[in-house]
C-alpha cells in the first residue's frame, strides 16, 4: 500500500465481487446474473448514431429514464433518482444521511457492501442477528431511532418480510431514515414503493442488474418523497453530477418499453426456481422456499466448501460465504433450466443420491 494513503483508511476492508475466473467458459451461478439477455428493443437501441452521441455528455438529469420509471410506478420523476448501479444509490444514502451521531443498523447476514460503506466512512452501527432460521425479528427494528437497511428480499437468505411488517419499521422510526434495497422484488412481485407516498422517511432502491439484465451497464434508483430524493441528489451533484452514461440510460429506457419481456422470463426464472428447488430437496438438501433469483441451500453430511470446489472443477461457479453461520450454505443463482439440471446432476453425485 502506498505511504500516501490517508491514515483514515487503515485496516480498511474492501467489498469482495464475486469472482470472474477466464480459464474456461464456466457456468456463472455467482453473482446473480441474469442468463437470459437484455430485450432485443435494448439491442436496436444502441446503434452507432447513439455512439456517435457518446460524443457530447449524458442527460445530468436522466429525465426520460425518470419519467418512464415514475409513470411505471404511477408516480412522479421528482420521486426518483437515478443511479450508476444499486451500489451508488446506497452510497448516496450513507453519504446524505449517516454520520457519526447517526447511528446505524442492519441485519448480520445479508448484502456484504452495507459494512463496506459503513466502515468506510466511520459510520457506528450494529449487525442485528436474523433468527436462527435467517428470519428477521421485526421488533428488533420498531421504534430505535436509528438509520436502518433492509434487503427484501434479503440476500443470501431468500426471505421477505411482508409489507405490514416494513410499515411498522417505517412508522415507528419517523425521525430516522429506513433504506428498504429491493434488488431482488420483480423475482417476489412485492415492493414497498407505494409507502413513500405516505412515509417520508423511506427510501427504496431497486437496480437493473438483476430482473432487467443489465448488470455490467451498472444501472440503479431509489425511489422515495420528493425531499428525501432531492436529498440524494445534492449528494449526486456534488460527486458525479453526469453518474450515468448514455448508453446506459438508453438501455434503461428500452427496457422499461419492452416491461412485458422481462417479466415474462422473470416468470420463467422462478418457475426454474420452483423447479430447482423442488429437485434438491428429493435429494436431502435443505432451504427456504426463495423469493429471489437464488437459492440458498445446505447439503447435510456435505462440506459446502468441498461442494463449491467440485462444482468450479465442473465449470460451474456458485457462492460461497465463509462466515460462521453461513459456512454449511451454498448461494446458487437460477440460472436456464438446462444450466440447472448440470448443477444438479453435480449435486447428486456430490450427494452420492
Ligand atoms: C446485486 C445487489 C445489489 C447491487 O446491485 P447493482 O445495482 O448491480 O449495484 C444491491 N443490493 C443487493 C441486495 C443485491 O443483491
Amino acid at each position: 500500500m502506498s505511504k500516501f494513503l490517508s491514515k483514515r483508511h487503515d485496516n480498511i476492508n474492501v467489498y469482495v465481487p464475486g469472482e470472474q475466473p477466464k480459464d474456461k467458459d464456466y457456468i456463472r451461478l455467482n453473482t446473480n446474473e441474469s442468463p437470459y439477455p437484455p430485450s432485443p428493443k435494448v439491442i436496436e437501441r444502441i446503434n452507432a448514431a447513439e455512439i456517435n452521441n457518446l460524443k457530447v455528455y449524458s442527460d445530468h438529469s436522466a429525465l426520460v429514464l425518470r419519467k418512464k420509471l415514475a409513470d411505471l410506478h404511477g408516480l412522479k420523476s421528482e420521486n426518483i433518482v437515478i443511479t450508476n448501479g444499486s451500489d451508488e444509490a446506497l452510497n448516496f444514502f450513507f453519504l446524505a444521511f449517516c454520520d457519526e451521531t447517526t447511528p446505524l443498523v442492519f441485519p448480520d447476514i445479508t448484502y456484504g457492501f452495507y459494512k463496506v460503506f459503513a466502515d468506510f466512512y466511520h459510520i457506528p452501527y450494529e449487525q442485528i442477528p436474523l433468527n436462527e432460521d435467517f428470519s428477521i425479528n421485526v421488533d428488533d427494528y420498531c421504534g430505535i431511532n436509528k438509520n436502518i437497511i433492509i434487503a427484501n428480499p434479503n440476500a443470501p437468505s431468500g426471505l421477505l418480510l411482508p409489507l405490514e411488517d416494513i410499515e411498522r419499521i417505517v412508522a415507528t422510526n419517523p425521525n430516522n431514515v429506513v433504506l428498504i434495497d429491493e434488488a431482488y422484488t420483480d423475482f417476489c412481485g412485492q415492493s414497498a414503493y407505494k409507502l413513500t407516498e405516505k412515509y417520508d422517511n423511506l427510501l427504496v432502491v431497486q437496480t437493473f442488474s438483476k430482473s432487467r439484465f443489465l448488470a455490467g451497464a451498472r444501472l440503479g434508483f431509489a425511489i422515495g418523497s420528493r425531499e428525501i430524493i432531492h436529498s440524494l441528489d445534492i449528494i449526486r451533484n456534488c460527486t458525479n453530477p453526469y453518474n450515468v452514461n448514455h448508453m446506459t440510460l438508453l438501455a434503461g429506457e428500452a427496457s422499461i418499453d419492452d416491461n412485458e419481456y422481462y417479466m415474462e422470463k422473470c416468470r420463467e426464472i422462478m418457475k426454474t426456481r420452483e423447479y430447482t428447488t423442488k429437485k434438491l430437496r428429493e435429494m436431502g438438501a435443505v432451504l427456504n422456499d426463495s423469493n429471489g433469483n437464488f437459492v440458498f441451500v445446505k447439503l447435510p453430511g456435505v462440506d459446502a466448501a468441498k461442494a463449491y470446489d467440485t462444482l468450479k472443477e465442473n465449470a460451474i461457479l456458485v457462492r460461497y460465504f465463509n462466515t460462521p453461520r453461513t459456512k454449511d450454505y451454498l448461494r446458487v443463482t437460477i440460472g436456464t433450466k438446462e444450466q440447472m439440471d448440470k448443477f444438479l446432476a453435480i449435486i447428486a453425485d456430490i450427494m452420492k443420491v
